[in-house]
């Protein structure tokens, strides 16, 4: 079975948001979720699409510096292992703005869809992130009730603090 990895890691920048990212290609492709991923079959979140990372930033908690872009406090929200849904190469699904994966987290599991819905003049992606209907899924479950670090068990507010 050919596992990569993912996280998601709880970013309070001006904005808070959840930085999503998973590894294709030997780097961390990455969206900005507003409201964070949830596995509520019935909720479309909108999912921003960033810049790479490098694989070693996904396991990254901390105090980003004022003056610095994304400034705030971050922390590991989740992590774990993913697998493409289907044969194609996650790159070439990316690409074509359609993604089926099983995500294996400590919070978040099974199917979820990337789904490319706009790009601007700029470039800029705008995608939506989704879960199935599957034996995972969990109606109305919220983010923001799971706030603790799969790292270290620290919330954001603790990460601020230097606990
Ligand atoms: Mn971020």
């Amino acid at each position: 079975m050919d596992d990569r990895r993912f996280v998601v890691q709880r970013h309070r920048a001006r904005r808070l948001h959840y930085d999503f990212r998973l590894e294709v290609d030997g780097v961390l492709a990455s969206w900005a979720v507003p409201k964070g991923p949830t596995l509520d079959p019935s909720v479309r979140r909108a999912a921003f699409h960033v810049e790479d990372h490098a694989l070693d930033y996904g396991s990254f908690e901390g105090v980003l510096p004022a003056g610095q872009y994304g400034a705030g406090d971050v922390i590991v929200w989740d992590n774990g292992t993913w697998v493409p849904a289907n044969g194609d190469p996650p790159g070439k699904s990316l690409f074509l703005g359609e993604l089926h994966f099983d995500l294996y987290g400590v919070k978040l599991r099974g199917r979820f869809v990337l789904v490319r819905t706009r790009v601007d003049a700029a470039g800029k992606e705008e995608w939506l992130l989704l879960h199935k209907r599957d034996e995972h899924a969990v109606p109305g479950w919220d983010p923001e009730e799971h706030p603790l670090s799969v790292l270290s068990g620290r919330t954001n507010d603790d990460v601020r603090a230097g606990r």
